[in-house]
């Protein structure tokens, strides 16, 4: 009797499995529709393109079908409009403008690139100004190279009337480029900083003269090796005065010029602005300094305080 039971249980539990069986073969085609529906309808998840049928019949895989996680959005750039890019190219739906992500994103990269060089420029000069004051500069500024006069009338000066240190060191006329070459050397540069040292006019009319020379090369060789150091490998600095005077004195001749090897003094000695016709007085009108120049034929009375100035091409 109990072995009856179970049969007929048994029987029933079989009748029920294969009747919930055809029910969900029935039934597959509408819950498919509803996960296809599902799949397509939420943009905020993973955007499928619609899964399709493929000759053969089968669904296609949906994630071979992955058109892009997030769109991004970009700025056209030929009119500006919002575009949401989600694969690598897509027409402007306002000015009908092919955009290239992979293009875009470089350009994005390129401008990263030169907003990072212009703030390092922009640091690196604020620090070599600094530094100019901590070695003895009364005053440093930085300027445009374009406002920069190289003259051919102020280099003849060297040659007529004939300066006495002409023709005697490596970094005087006329050993030097000259101003044509220096107008065509400061395209190649974009900045410079020029420096001062305000000096009373009885030093600079005295033998002292020298020591403030010295010290103007000193300063300038020290701001374009800082410049250099910092990654500006063509910076180039000039002072004033015949470097044979102020440091090779005690020497017959200039060791360049008499083919005798290096400067003696590549730390210091620096070619003077005089021999590139550089007009001092506009240098110091762009600097936006004031400038007391002092020659031996003015009284030492009329001007208290006399300037010396260099110049040192950064780049
Ligand atoms: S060797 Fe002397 S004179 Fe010649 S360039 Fe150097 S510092 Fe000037």
């Amino acid at each position: 009797m109990t072995h009856l039971f179970y049969c007929s249980i048994c029987y029933l539990l079989q009748f029920f499995r294969a009747w919930s069986g055809a029910l969900q073969v029935s039934f597959y085609p509408q819950i498919l529709q509803k996960t296809q529906k599902k799949g397509t309808m939420d943009p905020k998840n993973l955007l499928f393109s619609q899964p399709s049928l493929s000759r053969k019949g089968k669904l296609s895989n949906p994630v071979n079908n992955y058109e892009s996680v997030t769109p991004e959005i970009y700025s056209c750039p030929d009119c500006g409009n919002e575009v949401e890019l989600r694969s690598d190219e897509r027409e402007c739906s306002n000015c009908n403008a092919v955009i290239n992500i992979i293009n875009l994103r470089l350009g994005n990269e390129r401008d990263n690139d030169s907003m990072r060089q212009e703030k390092n420029t922009e640091s690196t000069l604020k620090e070599l100004v600094q530094l100019s004051a901590r070695l003895g500069a009364s005053d440093a500024a930085v300027i445009f190279t374009n406002s920069i006069s190289a003259e051919d009338d102020l280099a003849n000066l060297c040659r007529e009337p004939q300066c006495e240190n002409y023709g005697l060191s490596a970094s005087c006329p006329p050993h030097v480029s000259g101003p044509s070459a220096f107008r065509k050397l400061l395209n190649n540069y974009k900045h410079a900083i020029v420096i001062k040292i305000d000096v009373p006019s009885e030093i600079l009319l005295s033998n002292q003269r020298s020591e403030i020379f010295r010290l103007l090369h000193g300063i300038v060789a020290a701001i374009e090796q800082s410049a250099v150091e910092n990654g500006f490998s063509d910076s180039k600095a000039y002072a004033g005065g015949s470097c044979k005077k102020l440091f090779c004195h005690n020497h017959a001749d200039c060791r360049v010029l008499a083919r005798e090897g290096e400067c003696r003094n590549p730390g210091l000695a620096r070619p003077s602005m005089s021999g590139f016709g550089i007009n001092v007085s506009k240098l110091m009108k762009a600097a936006g300094m004031s400038y007391g120049m002092i020659t031996h034929e003015l009284e030492e009375t009329k001007i208290s305080m006399g300037t010396v100035c260099g110049l040192v091409l950064i780049g």
